[in-house]
């Protein structure tokens, strides 16, 4: 790699225009879901009695019965087959942050001749060899088999490529001893918590209807596009995902031009056969848009429940970075590519459904459906206050780290925003006056009156809030773009779950001797003004807030290695244990894998960081300096003055020894780290507290020297071509 390839690269870019997608189709309704094995093929395919089963099956997760998985595989294997596919493979979520498959083929040998065949036990049930993956200290390796098991709640899907078809059957991965050992089985578990919880809440509160509550989940997905050819000239953005290097540029995000600018015409090309593709798997993308940072974008789907949207979001992202490469880019899902500019997110609209149609966060129109409402509202404030450091744990890890709290996402505290209206309207109940703080005759009470409208639009939606209620639903925004959203959410759904549960508990208790709906304002009440700290509706990224926060006791967790030391909290192992999320031993597997996740990208970083100075940026500052000084050895022997060239090449010598130092430093601490012994946390705090340090001041003098070294010699391309040229 060389100064010359650069060149090349930018040279390569200018002839680039946008490539047109092959078979293309302008008919969405036709082209949704098309690699979905969904209800149309279904009921097509299967016995009337058949397909009921299954769609009763996917729809509250209950178990198959073999003889239905015979049925359903070959009806599944014949579509497959049809849409050309030769191979099937079970698609799973371990705890590496992606996704997991192994292919095996449909093909079996017959008397000599290869007929398609896939068996009920196949699709039910697959056995990689689990040993490769992490498990915390779950499994030991001489009991190395994990099982996949099909998750029926997510629809199977086929995914096309150049030359084949795959049908992919997602699916949740235990070990043998049933510890779950992927992110999916949690998540189920707690979407079951939720569901018990909310539907034994709602036949207190009077609903009689309701059968089935489960939640529900938007992803808006950040991410950045960068020329492939510039790409593969930055060996830390292969290895590490971000820029470990790199000046800041003259312009940057300062203009405030990109935001919903119009989008570069080979970008909306791309985005446009990632929808198509994200349509056939039926993903319900909707929303395209340029975001803050330049060659920064956006993609949001409408909502689905839950356990459909996280694999959708996992989809999501294996599909930009797939076709991100036919359109000559690389996507990047990393939370902070670049330094100094602003880095990505996911936010996760999260809100709870009912098998009759109603949005739970819905404020209502009734007293009766204000009432849930309110009660809502309570239980997730106590839910957040509760458990904000659990949530904090699920956004931990050493990406996210350059974010939170960085003037560009929610700070570290987690805090709820409810809007200015329905903070009066908890106000109001705490104080038992009307809206407003006049003490009225007729005070404002649950389940008479009825809510004013409450705003739906953006005015007043406040970006700095990490938890915020907007509308009809609540919006986690400290979620990093590279996450798979399943943690979160199985979090986000238990705490709910048990604020819900002992809601119910309250009401049953009191309810008796003062009947419903004093019942309920009391318990609401009560928790309001117990939790009322959680809210806050001012700027989360101001100076004042941290010291406010501080003065409310709301944990402040900085960094993802402090964080992550939480998760298995004496009440938080209770909580998993109660509602059946996590065994403590599945937690503490959970803890150790974040930890040494953040080891090993620190790790990671640290070995490029080191390589990337050492061979191409030590060099060419070297190179640049002997050219300087020979230049100013014959300028002096030609009799010139050149006493303000030798103070800059001095000035140069000395950064230069000053990278050397630099360089030292980090190999010493990296050593000391990597021989360091201890638990994963200590471990992890080595990294963080030794290694982060050390590269930071590695890069600061690296930066220095790319804005002196003569241009035409610096090896890697800059910030200035890779935001800007596309
Ligand atoms: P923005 O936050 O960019 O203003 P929108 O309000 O349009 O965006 O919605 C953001 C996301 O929230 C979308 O993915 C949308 O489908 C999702 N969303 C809307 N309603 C719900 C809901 N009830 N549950 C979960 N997600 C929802
Ligand atoms: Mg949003």
């Amino acid at each position: 790699m060389s100064a010359a390839a650069r060149a090349a690269a930018i040279q390569l870019i200018a002839t680039k225009s946008p490539i047109a997608t092959e078979n293309r189709s302008s008919n969405v309704p036709q082209m949704f879901g098309a690699n979905v094995f969904g209800a149309d093929q279904m009921r097509a395919r299967l016995s009337e009695s058949a397909f009921r089963a299954l769609r009763s099956c996917m729809e509250h997760g209950q178990e198959l019965d073999p003889g239905l998985a015979d049925q359903v595989a070959t009806a599944m294997k014949e579509w497959a087959v049809e849409r050309g596919a030769t191979h099937f493979t079970h698609w799973f979520q371990p705890m590496t942050g992606s996704t997991a498959e192994k292919h095996d083929s449909f093909a079996s040998l017959e008397g000599g001749k290869v007929i398609m065949e896939f068996s009920g036990r196949a699709l039910v049930k697959g056995e990689p060899d689990a040993s490769s993956f992490p498990s915390g200290g779950l499994r030991a390796t001489f009991e190395a088999r994990g099982y996949t098991a099909w998750d029926p709640t997510s629809p199977a899907f086929i995914r096309e490529t150049r030359n084949g078809a795959t049908l992919c059957v997602p699916t949740a991965f235990c070990s043998w001893t049933g510890e779950a050992l992927d992110e999916k089985t949690p998540l189920l578990r707690s979407s079951e918590a939720l569901h018990r919880a909310a539907v034994r809440l709602l036949r207190l509160l009077g609903d009689t209807k309701v059968t089935f509550v489960y939640p529900t989940l938007g992803c808006e997905q950040e991410y950045f596009l960068i020329d492939r050819s510039l790409y593969l000239l930055r060996p830390d953005l292969i290895a590490t995902g971000r820029t470990l290097f790199g000046a800041k540029p003259p312009k940057g995000q300062e203009l405030e031009d990109h935001y919903f600018g119009s989008i570069q015409p080979r970008v909306l090309a791309y985005m446009q056969e990632v929808e198509l593709e994200l349509w056939k798997l039926g993903v319900p993308v909707k929303t395209r848009h340029n975001e803050v940072a330049p060659s920064q974008y956006e993609l949001a789907p409408i909502f689905e429940r839950t356990t459909v949207a996280v694999d959708h979001n996992m989809i999501c992202m294996e599909v930009l970075k797939h076709v991100a490469l036919r359109h000559g880019f690389q996507c990047l899902l990393h939370e902070k590519p670049y330094q100094g500019i602003n880095g990505s997110g996911k936010h996760n609209n999260w809100s709870l459904s009912t098998d009759t149609g109603e949005n739970l966060l819905e404020p209502g129109k009734s007293p009766e459906e204000n009432m849930r409402f309110m009660v809502m509202i309570a239980a997730i404030m106590r839910a957040v206050d509760l458990h904000a450091d659990l949530l904090r744990v699920t956004i931990a890890h050493a990406g996210n780290d350059h974010r939170l709290g960085a003037n560009e996402a929610p700070p570290a505290i987690l805090s709820i925003y409810l809007g200015e209206q329905l903070t009066e309207i908890v106000d109001a109940l705490i104080a038992g006056t009307a809206r407003g703080g006049e003490r009225k005759k007729d005070t404002m009470r649950l389940g008479v009156s009825v809510l004013p409208q409450l705003p739906r639009d953006a005015t007043d939606r406040n970006r700095t809030s990490p938890f915020a209620f907007t509308g009809n639903k609540f919006e986690f925004r400290a979620v990093g773009s590279s996450q798979a959203t399943a943690k979160p959410n199985t979090v986000l759904n238990t705490i709910v779950a048990e604020s819900l549960a002992h809601i119910a508990d309250e009401i049953e208790r009191l309810q008796g001797a003062k009947g419903l709906e004093a019942a309920v304002n009391e318990v609401v009440v009560e928790l309001f003004k117990k939790h009322k700290r959680i809210l806050f509706n001012g700027n989360g990224y101001s100076a004042e807030w941290h010291l406010e926060a501080e003065k409310r006791g709301l944990p402040n967790l900085r960094n993802a290695v402090d964080a992550i030391g939480t998760f298995c909290a004496p009440k938080s192992i209770a909580l998993f244990e109660k509602f059946g999320v996590l065994s403590a031993k599945e937690a503490e597997s959970r803890m150790n894998i974040m930890f040494e996740a953040y080891s090993k990208a620190i790790a990671i970083e640290g070995q490029s960081a080191l390589s990337l100075a050492r061979t191409m940026i030590l060099p060419a500052a070297q190179k640049w300096q002997l050219t300087v000084a020979q230049s100013l050895l014959l300028a002096k022997q030609a009799g010139m003055d050149v006493k303000i060239q030798e103070r800059r090449l001095r000035d140069m010598a000395a950064r230069i020894e000053g990278l050397v130092v630099a360089i030292d430093e980090l190999t010493g601490v990296f050593e000391h780290a990597e021989q360091h012994a201890g638990s994963p946390h200590e471990h992890a705090r080595v990294y963080r507290d030794r290694v982060v340090p050390a590269m930071a001041k590695l890069r600061e003098v690296a930066d220095v020297l790319e804005t002196m070294v003569d241009d035409a010699e610096w090896p890697l391309p800059k910030y200035r071509e890779i935001l800007f040229m596309q």
